[in-house]
């Protein structure tokens, strides 16, 4: 490496991070390190499918060093960020410090519980892939218990899955859950039967899918409500006890699965004044991305918020396209800030949104439009499989894909169990 070689460190290798760094290794002026705390990356729109089995969580991730291995440039460090510090230009994580020339946060969200304590103890979150293995386990584990009891309260609450947040999550979950139930445990425990009246999304919105339009949040009910899941609006899961799901109506549902997708806030960074964190938890930064009253610091994705873009004047949605756009951009700024050049505000091209409700059907919104039903499911598949990292994973996916079409009958559900106890030499 020459002297004059930058050293830039990205922490979290998500959307943000892996399109920054895929951009940025093409200038050989800097040498980048990755710090993750895990050792792949991971495509969140579909680890619900990895929840509840309908496919294997290699077909979504990838391991960094592979993805790196024809890259000198770019080295990786596993370990969870402790604390920065702005003014020495060094990073404190949880395996070794490292000093950096220019920093890059890109660190996404966390769950975000609102100070339940017990639904943050007892509620399964579906943030992660070991979210979506420990929910995938669960499930099974009950059907096991709903199976071996002969009791009818203990069989439906074993059966009972209630899903608090009525977002985009929550409905793709409630509709894979609904076709699990269908097309896959009506086959695999025919001991059980009428599956499907076990499903409740509960959302304090008045309606499902609130971030999307009017036609998007009816039509997203109305397959809900056909596959028999219950809906409960305008209400607020409150609390979890003795395995009873609390409503802020006063109702309780006996579940042993609470899923909770209702609320994320971003990851927490210490070493960062407070009045650079602002809603939601935020890091507040510039229309380059740039970390308020820093010159080196950056802030990418779901984990900061810019309010410099005339359309989005409160910030920016926390989606993948925000931080893949952001990522990119930022990768030719900092080439750009080397050559003495001005850098490129930021400005967020929206290609719509979309959620899957259920096996065939989704909804689509386009800045030209609205498309529901099959043509919305096709587009759907496209888009989430294009952007997946790796050759080996679309083929893998796309394969995989094609096998359930056709068999509706998709992974072996295995209950793996990994054992916890840690073993130093
Ligand atoms: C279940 C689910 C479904 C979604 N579906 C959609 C969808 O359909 N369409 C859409 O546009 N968006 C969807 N989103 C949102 C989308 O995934 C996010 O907007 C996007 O991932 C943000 O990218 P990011 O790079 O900012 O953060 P992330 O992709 O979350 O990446 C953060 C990275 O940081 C790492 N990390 C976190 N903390 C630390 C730490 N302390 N130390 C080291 N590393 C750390 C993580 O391991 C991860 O690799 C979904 C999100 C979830 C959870």
């Amino acid at each position: 490496m020459k002297d004059n070689t930058k050293h830039v460190i990205v922490i979290g290798g998500g959307f943000a991070g892996i399109n920054f760094v895929k951009q940025l290794e093409k200038d050989k002026r800097f040498l980048i390190t990755l710090v993750d705390r895990n050792n792949y990356h991971f495509f969140p729109p579909l680890i619900y499918q990895v929840s509840t089995a309908f496919i294997e969580s290699s077909n979504i991730s990838y391991p960094f060093r592979r993805l790196f291995q024809e890259k000198p440039h770019v080295r990786f460090h596993m370990g969870e960020l402790k604390r920065i510090d702005p003014m020495a230009k060094q990073v404190e994580t949880t395996t070794g410090t490292l000093v950096y020339d220019y920093l890059v946060l890109a660190m996404g969200t966390a769950t975000n519980y609102f100070g339940f304590e017990n639904i943050a103890r007892y509620a399964m979150p579906m943030k992660t892939l070991d979210d979506a293995m420990n929910l995938r386990n669960h499930i099974l584990l009950r059907m096991e218990c709903a199976v071996r009891t002969t009791d009818l309260a203990e069989r439906n609450k074993a059966m009972n899955v209630v899903i608090a947040g009525g977002g985009p999550t929550g409905v793709e979950l409630a509709g894979i859950l609904a076709e699990m139930g269908r097309e896959i445990l009506a086959k695999e425990y025919p001991e059980l039967s009428d599956l499907k009246s076990h499903l409740y999304i509960v959302n304090s919105a008045p309606v499902l899918l609130p971030p999307m339009s009017t036609k998007a949040q009816q039509e997203a009910y109305k397959v809900l409500e056909k596959l028999g899941a219950r809906i409960i609006l305008n209400t607020k899961v409150v609390d979890y006890v003795s395995n009873n799901v609390v409503l802020s109506n006063g109702e309780t549902i006996p579940a042993d699965t609470l899923v909770w997708t209702s609320g994320v806030t971003a990851v927490r960074v210490e070493g960062i004044a407070p009045e650079v964190v602002i809603s939601g938890g935020r890091i507040k930064v510039d229309a380059f991305n740039r970390m308020a009253e820093t010159d080196t610091v950056f802030a990418l994705g779901d984990q900061c918020l810019s309010m410099h873009d005339a359309n989005y004047p409160e910030g920016h949605p926390q989606v993948a396209q925000v931080a893949i756009q952001q990522g990119t951009l930022l990768g030719k700024n900092l080439s750009r800030l080397i050559d003495g050049k001005p850098m490129k505000p930021f400005v967020y091209h929206n290609k719509g949104t979309m959620a899957i409700i259920s096996k065939y059907r989704a909804v689509v919104d386009l800045p030209t439009g609205f498309l529901s039903g099959w043509i919305a499911w096709v587009s759907w598949l496209f888009v989430h499989i294009i952007p997946l990292i790796g050759f080996r994973n679309k083929f893998v996916l796309a394969t995989n894909w094609a096998w359930s079409f056709i068999t509706n009958d998709p992974t072996l559900r295995l209950i793996l169990r990994p054992d916890k106890k840690e073993r130093t030499p």
